[in-house]
Protein backbone atom coordinates (compact mmCIF):
# COMPACT_ATOMS: atom_id res chain seq x y z
CA UNK A 1 0.00 0.00 0.00
CA UNK A 2 0.71 3.33 0.15
CA UNK A 3 -2.33 3.55 2.36
CA UNK A 4 -3.89 6.65 1.68
CA UNK A 5 -1.85 8.17 4.59
CA UNK A 6 -4.25 10.81 5.13
CA UNK A 7 -7.25 8.54 5.53
CA UNK A 8 -4.91 6.05 7.62
CA UNK A 9 -4.30 9.21 10.01
CA UNK A 10 -7.90 10.04 9.99
CA UNK A 11 -9.23 6.41 10.95
CA UNK A 12 -6.35 5.95 13.69
CA UNK A 13 -7.58 9.50 15.42
CA UNK A 14 -10.94 8.10 15.02
CA UNK A 15 -10.29 4.81 16.82
CA UNK A 16 -8.45 6.95 19.44
CA UNK A 17 -4.82 5.38 18.53
CA UNK A 18 -1.57 6.98 19.37
CA UNK A 19 -0.18 8.64 16.73
CA UNK A 20 2.74 6.47 16.32
CA UNK A 21 0.20 3.64 14.86
CA UNK A 22 0.84 5.22 11.24
CA UNK A 23 3.90 4.21 11.38
CA UNK A 24 3.72 0.96 12.88
CA UNK A 25 1.75 0.25 9.77
CA UNK A 26 3.82 1.67 7.53
CA UNK A 27 6.81 -0.24 8.57
CA UNK A 28 5.06 -3.19 8.41
CA UNK A 29 4.03 -2.34 5.05
CA UNK A 30 6.97 -1.32 3.39
CA UNK A 31 8.47 -4.59 4.75
CA UNK A 32 6.15 -6.59 2.50
CA UNK A 33 3.27 -7.55 4.75
CA UNK A 34 0.54 -8.88 3.01
CA UNK A 35 -2.26 -7.09 4.95
CA UNK A 36 -2.92 -5.29 7.91
CA UNK A 37 -3.73 -8.93 9.51
CA UNK A 38 0.23 -9.19 9.93
CA UNK A 39 0.56 -6.68 11.75
CA UNK A 40 0.77 -8.20 15.26
CA UNK A 41 1.91 -5.71 17.31
CA UNK A 42 -1.25 -3.68 16.37
CA UNK A 43 -3.97 -4.65 18.58
CA UNK A 44 -6.68 -6.96 16.96
CA UNK A 45 -9.51 -4.77 16.94
CA UNK A 46 -7.62 -1.65 15.73
CA UNK A 47 -6.21 -4.52 12.69
CA UNK A 48 -9.92 -5.71 11.82
CA UNK A 49 -11.39 -1.89 11.21
CA UNK A 50 -8.51 -0.70 9.27
CA UNK A 51 -9.15 -3.63 6.94
CA UNK A 52 -12.82 -2.41 6.91
CA UNK A 53 -12.05 1.08 6.48
CA UNK A 54 -8.56 1.85 4.66
CA UNK A 55 -7.76 -0.14 1.43
CA UNK A 56 -4.43 -2.10 1.48
CA UNK A 57 -3.09 -1.00 -1.68
CA UNK A 58 -4.23 1.69 -4.18
CA UNK A 59 -4.04 -0.94 -6.95
CA UNK A 60 -5.61 -4.38 -7.53
CA UNK A 61 -3.76 -6.86 -9.63
CA UNK A 62 -5.47 -7.92 -12.86
CA UNK A 63 -2.58 -10.49 -14.14
CA UNK A 64 0.83 -11.63 -13.59
CA UNK A 65 2.79 -13.29 -15.99
CA UNK A 66 6.53 -15.23 -15.42
CA UNK A 67 8.99 -15.12 -18.34
CA UNK A 68 11.49 -18.04 -18.82
CA UNK A 69 14.22 -16.32 -17.74
CA UNK A 70 12.11 -15.22 -14.06
CA UNK A 71 11.35 -11.48 -15.40
CA UNK A 72 7.76 -11.23 -13.82
CA UNK A 73 5.33 -8.43 -15.29
CA UNK A 74 2.28 -7.51 -13.60
CA UNK A 75 -1.13 -5.84 -15.28
CA UNK A 76 -2.82 -3.80 -12.20
CA UNK A 77 -5.93 -1.71 -11.96
CA UNK A 78 -6.60 1.80 -10.51
CA UNK A 79 -9.63 2.59 -8.40
CA UNK A 80 -10.80 4.37 -11.96
CA UNK A 81 -10.45 1.38 -14.09
CA UNK A 82 -6.83 2.44 -15.76
CA UNK A 83 -3.98 -0.48 -16.01
CA UNK A 84 -0.94 -0.02 -15.63
CA UNK A 85 2.26 -2.44 -16.02
CA UNK A 86 5.10 -2.84 -13.66
CA UNK A 87 8.21 -5.20 -14.49
CA UNK A 88 10.44 -7.08 -11.70
CA UNK A 89 13.91 -8.37 -13.19
CA UNK A 90 16.06 -10.37 -11.17
CA UNK A 91 19.44 -11.27 -11.23
CA UNK A 92 21.46 -13.95 -10.31
CA UNK A 93 24.21 -11.80 -8.49
CA UNK A 94 20.52 -10.79 -6.19
CA UNK A 95 18.97 -7.87 -7.30
CA UNK A 96 15.94 -7.43 -7.59
CA UNK A 97 15.31 -4.63 -10.12
CA UNK A 98 11.84 -2.64 -10.68
CA UNK A 99 10.37 -1.05 -13.85
CA UNK A 100 7.82 1.30 -12.75
CA UNK A 101 5.26 3.58 -14.29
CA UNK A 102 4.97 7.22 -13.43
CA UNK A 103 1.49 7.87 -15.73
CA UNK A 104 -1.49 6.01 -17.34
CA UNK A 105 -0.03 6.52 -21.42
CA UNK A 106 2.55 9.16 -21.98
CA UNK A 107 2.14 12.94 -23.56
CA UNK A 108 4.83 12.74 -25.89
CA UNK A 109 4.76 10.77 -28.88
CA UNK A 110 8.18 9.15 -29.29
CA UNK A 111 7.48 7.55 -33.34
CA UNK A 112 8.88 3.68 -31.70
CA UNK A 113 7.19 3.58 -28.34
CA UNK A 114 4.34 1.66 -27.92
CA UNK A 115 3.32 3.95 -24.68
CA UNK A 116 4.36 6.93 -26.84
CA UNK A 117 1.15 6.14 -29.40
CA UNK A 118 -1.36 5.66 -26.56
CA UNK A 119 -3.36 8.60 -25.50
CA UNK A 120 -2.48 10.51 -21.99
CA UNK A 121 -4.69 9.52 -19.47
CA UNK A 122 -3.23 10.76 -16.12
CA UNK A 123 -0.46 11.10 -13.73
CA UNK A 124 -0.49 8.49 -10.99
CA UNK A 125 -0.20 9.11 -7.36
CA UNK A 126 2.79 8.56 -5.25
CA UNK A 127 0.61 5.93 -3.53
CA UNK A 128 -0.24 4.45 -7.01
CA UNK A 129 3.61 4.52 -7.77
CA UNK A 130 4.76 3.13 -4.20
CA UNK A 131 2.23 0.57 -4.53
CA UNK A 132 3.86 -0.79 -7.65
CA UNK A 133 7.13 -1.49 -5.97
CA UNK A 134 4.93 -2.72 -2.95
CA UNK A 135 3.56 -5.42 -5.22
CA UNK A 136 6.46 -7.02 -5.60
CA UNK A 137 8.27 -6.14 -2.21
CA UNK A 138 5.54 -8.79 -0.95
CA UNK A 139 7.12 -11.61 -3.26
CA UNK A 140 11.03 -10.91 -2.51
CA UNK A 141 13.39 -8.79 -1.65
CA UNK A 142 14.08 -5.79 -3.96
CA UNK A 143 16.95 -3.35 -4.41
CA UNK A 144 16.78 -1.15 -7.87
CA UNK A 145 13.89 0.80 -9.20
CA UNK A 146 14.06 2.61 -12.69
CA UNK A 147 11.32 5.05 -13.70
CA UNK A 148 11.01 3.34 -17.41
CA UNK A 149 8.11 1.90 -17.37
CA UNK A 150 5.10 3.70 -18.88
CA UNK A 151 5.24 7.73 -19.17
CA UNK A 152 7.46 10.59 -18.75
CA UNK A 153 8.53 10.86 -14.55
CA UNK A 154 9.94 14.18 -15.48
CA UNK A 155 6.36 15.29 -16.22
CA UNK A 156 4.98 14.05 -13.06
CA UNK A 157 7.94 14.69 -10.56
CA UNK A 158 6.49 15.77 -7.56
CA UNK A 159 4.66 12.39 -7.46
CA UNK A 160 7.63 10.59 -8.54
CA UNK A 161 9.69 12.22 -6.08
CA UNK A 162 7.39 11.17 -3.22
CA UNK A 163 7.49 8.13 -3.64
CA UNK A 164 11.16 7.73 -4.27
CA UNK A 165 11.38 9.33 -1.04
CA UNK A 166 9.87 6.46 0.40
CA UNK A 167 11.43 3.39 -1.29
CA UNK A 168 14.36 3.12 0.93
CA UNK A 169 11.83 1.52 3.68
CA UNK A 170 11.66 -1.17 1.40
CA UNK A 171 15.41 -1.41 0.83
CA UNK A 172 15.51 0.61 -2.37
CA UNK A 173 17.99 3.66 -1.70
CA UNK A 174 18.21 6.87 -3.45
CA UNK A 175 21.74 5.98 -5.29
CA UNK A 176 19.93 2.59 -6.36
CA UNK A 177 16.78 4.58 -7.84
CA UNK A 178 16.78 6.31 -11.63
CA UNK A 179 14.65 8.76 -13.21
CA UNK A 180 14.99 7.90 -17.03
CA UNK A 181 13.94 10.56 -19.37
CA UNK A 182 13.18 12.15 -22.69
CA UNK A 183 14.93 15.13 -22.21
CA UNK A 184 12.84 17.50 -20.16
CA UNK A 185 15.00 20.20 -19.25
CA UNK A 186 12.92 21.34 -16.13
CA UNK A 187 12.76 18.04 -14.78
CA UNK A 188 16.65 17.40 -14.82
CA UNK A 189 17.45 20.81 -13.19
CA UNK A 190 14.64 19.95 -10.36
CA UNK A 191 16.60 16.67 -9.71
CA UNK A 192 19.56 18.58 -9.81
CA UNK A 193 18.51 20.51 -6.91
CA UNK A 194 17.01 17.84 -4.93
CA UNK A 195 17.97 16.55 -1.68
CA UNK A 196 18.18 12.99 -2.52
CA UNK A 197 21.03 10.97 -4.80
CA UNK A 198 18.87 9.54 -7.51
CA UNK A 199 20.41 8.48 -10.48
CA UNK A 200 19.72 10.29 -14.03
CA UNK A 201 19.31 7.93 -17.15
CA UNK A 202 18.75 10.38 -20.81
CA UNK A 203 16.70 8.23 -23.76
CA UNK A 204 18.78 10.18 -26.31
CA UNK A 205 18.33 7.44 -29.34
CA UNK A 206 20.19 9.91 -32.00
CA UNK A 207 22.98 12.44 -31.61
CA UNK A 208 21.81 14.54 -34.41
CA UNK A 209 19.03 17.28 -34.15
CA UNK A 210 17.19 16.30 -37.14
CA UNK A 211 16.98 12.83 -36.74
CA UNK A 212 16.33 13.04 -33.08
CA UNK A 213 12.75 15.47 -33.97
CA UNK A 214 11.92 12.48 -36.21
CA UNK A 215 12.07 10.09 -33.51
CA UNK A 216 11.46 11.99 -30.62
CA UNK A 217 9.06 15.17 -31.62
CA UNK A 218 10.31 16.48 -28.00
CA UNK A 219 13.50 17.51 -29.51
CA UNK A 220 11.87 20.60 -31.09
CA UNK A 221 10.93 21.72 -27.61
CA UNK A 222 14.19 21.01 -25.81
CA UNK A 223 16.85 19.91 -28.16
CA UNK A 224 19.66 17.65 -27.02
CA UNK A 225 22.49 20.42 -26.80
CA UNK A 226 20.28 22.12 -24.83
CA UNK A 227 19.69 18.65 -22.84
CA UNK A 228 23.22 17.68 -22.45
CA UNK A 229 23.89 21.03 -21.27
CA UNK A 230 21.81 20.33 -18.41
CA UNK A 231 22.83 16.59 -17.89
CA UNK A 232 26.67 18.03 -17.52
CA UNK A 233 25.09 20.58 -14.76
CA UNK A 234 23.56 17.85 -12.94
CA UNK A 235 26.67 15.92 -13.11
CA UNK A 236 28.58 19.30 -11.98
CA UNK A 237 26.57 19.12 -8.61
CA UNK A 238 25.89 15.68 -7.91
CA UNK A 239 29.70 13.99 -9.12
CA UNK A 240 27.26 10.75 -10.37
CA UNK A 241 27.35 9.42 -14.49
CA UNK A 242 24.62 9.82 -16.33
CA UNK A 243 23.44 6.91 -18.26
CA UNK A 244 22.48 7.23 -21.74
CA UNK A 245 19.79 5.09 -23.04
CA UNK A 246 19.84 4.21 -27.28
CA UNK A 247 17.37 1.97 -28.55
CA UNK A 248 18.84 0.66 -31.64
CA UNK A 249 16.96 1.22 -34.75
CA UNK A 250 17.87 -0.92 -37.90
CA UNK A 251 18.95 1.50 -41.17
CA UNK A 252 17.70 4.41 -38.81
CA UNK A 253 19.84 5.38 -36.37
CA UNK A 254 22.26 2.24 -36.00
CA UNK A 255 25.34 2.88 -38.64
CA UNK A 256 29.05 3.82 -37.64
CA UNK A 257 28.91 7.40 -38.67
CA UNK A 258 25.94 7.98 -35.92
CA UNK A 259 28.68 6.03 -33.40
CA UNK A 260 31.28 8.68 -34.56
CA UNK A 261 28.34 11.77 -33.93
CA UNK A 262 27.48 10.19 -30.55
CA UNK A 263 30.68 9.66 -29.29
CA UNK A 264 31.48 13.64 -30.29
CA UNK A 265 28.49 14.95 -27.91
CA UNK A 266 28.78 12.85 -24.80
CA UNK A 267 32.31 13.32 -22.60
CA UNK A 268 33.20 10.04 -21.18
CA UNK A 269 33.83 11.11 -17.65
CA UNK A 270 30.40 12.34 -17.77
CA UNK A 271 28.07 9.33 -19.44
CA UNK A 272 28.00 5.61 -20.02
CA UNK A 273 26.01 4.38 -22.67
CA UNK A 274 23.27 1.54 -22.31
CA UNK A 275 22.24 0.35 -25.92
CA UNK A 276 19.00 -1.17 -25.90
CA UNK A 277 18.04 -3.69 -28.58
CA UNK A 278 14.59 -3.05 -29.99
CA UNK A 279 11.60 -4.54 -29.52
CA UNK A 280 9.75 -4.46 -32.56
CA UNK A 281 5.77 -3.36 -31.56
CA UNK A 282 3.08 -1.69 -34.40
CA UNK A 283 6.09 0.46 -35.24
CA UNK A 284 7.51 1.70 -38.20
CA UNK A 285 11.46 -0.11 -37.63
CA UNK A 286 12.77 -3.08 -36.94
CA UNK A 287 15.33 -4.03 -34.47
CA UNK A 288 19.21 -3.43 -35.71
CA UNK A 289 20.91 -6.69 -35.98
CA UNK A 290 23.01 -8.37 -32.87
CA UNK A 291 26.21 -7.23 -35.46
CA UNK A 292 25.44 -4.30 -36.04
CA UNK A 293 25.01 -3.43 -32.32
CA UNK A 294 28.27 -4.77 -32.02
CA UNK A 295 30.10 -2.41 -34.34
CA UNK A 296 28.17 0.33 -33.30
CA UNK A 297 29.35 -0.49 -29.67
CA UNK A 298 33.39 -0.96 -30.73
CA UNK A 299 33.17 2.61 -32.37
CA UNK A 300 32.11 4.22 -28.84
CA UNK A 301 34.71 2.28 -27.23
CA UNK A 302 37.18 3.30 -29.85
CA UNK A 303 36.60 6.77 -28.77
CA UNK A 304 36.95 5.63 -24.60
CA UNK A 305 32.74 5.99 -23.92
CA UNK A 306 32.03 3.15 -22.07
CA UNK A 307 28.81 1.13 -23.37
CA UNK A 308 26.88 -1.74 -22.69
CA UNK A 309 24.40 -3.85 -24.75
CA UNK A 310 21.25 -4.09 -22.48
CA UNK A 311 19.91 -7.70 -21.74
CA UNK A 312 16.55 -8.38 -23.20
CA UNK A 313 14.55 -9.57 -20.48
CA UNK A 314 11.36 -10.88 -20.55
CA UNK A 315 10.59 -10.58 -24.39
CA UNK A 316 8.50 -13.92 -24.36
CA UNK A 317 5.83 -12.28 -22.02
CA UNK A 318 5.88 -8.86 -23.85
CA UNK A 319 7.75 -6.80 -20.61
CA UNK A 320 10.60 -5.00 -22.72
CA UNK A 321 10.41 -1.24 -22.22
CA UNK A 322 8.06 0.39 -23.92
CA UNK A 323 5.90 -2.60 -24.42
CA UNK A 324 4.31 -2.02 -21.13
CA UNK A 325 0.45 -1.80 -20.78
CA UNK A 326 0.16 -1.74 -24.71
CA UNK A 327 -2.04 -4.89 -24.94
CA UNK A 328 -4.15 -4.13 -22.28
CA UNK A 329 -3.53 0.04 -22.40
CA UNK A 330 -5.78 0.28 -25.32
CA UNK A 331 -8.49 0.07 -22.83
CA UNK A 332 -6.85 2.18 -20.48
CA UNK A 333 -5.75 4.91 -22.95
N1 LIG B 1 9.74 8.66 -20.82
C1 LIG B 1 10.94 8.15 -20.20
C2 LIG B 1 10.68 6.89 -19.43
C3 LIG B 1 10.07 5.78 -20.26
S1 LIG B 1 11.24 4.53 -20.52
C4 LIG B 1 12.02 7.95 -21.24
O1 LIG B 1 11.71 7.99 -22.42
O2 LIG B 1 13.16 7.77 -20.86
C5 LIG B 1 11.56 4.66 -22.13
C6 LIG B 1 12.73 3.78 -22.51
O3 LIG B 1 12.19 2.57 -23.01
C7 LIG B 1 13.49 4.45 -23.59
O4 LIG B 1 14.81 4.66 -23.20
C8 LIG B 1 13.43 3.50 -24.73
O5 LIG B 1 14.72 3.23 -25.16
C9 LIG B 1 12.84 2.25 -24.20
N2 LIG B 1 11.90 1.70 -25.14
C10 LIG B 1 10.69 2.17 -25.49
N3 LIG B 1 10.11 1.39 -26.38
C11 LIG B 1 10.98 0.38 -26.61
C12 LIG B 1 10.95 -0.78 -27.42
N4 LIG B 1 9.90 -1.07 -28.18
N5 LIG B 1 12.02 -1.60 -27.40
C13 LIG B 1 13.07 -1.32 -26.61
N6 LIG B 1 13.15 -0.27 -25.82
C14 LIG B 1 12.12 0.57 -25.82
Amino acid sequence: MEVDLALLDRTLADLGQPRFRARQVWTWAAKGAAGYHEMTDLPASVRRELADRVPFSTLEVEQETRSKDGTLKVLLRTHDGRKIETVLMRYRDGRGSICLSSQVGCALTCTFCATGRMKFARNLTSGEILDQALHFRRQTDVTNVIFMGMGEPMMNLDNVLAASRLLPDLGITHRRTAISTVGWIPGIDRLTDVDMPIRLALSLHAADEDLRSAIMPVNDRYPLADVLAACERFYAVKKRQVFIEYVMLDGINDQPHHAKELAAVLDPTIYKVNLIPYNPTDSIYDGSARETIGAFRDVLEAKGLRATIRLTRGQDIDAACGQLAVKAGAEAA
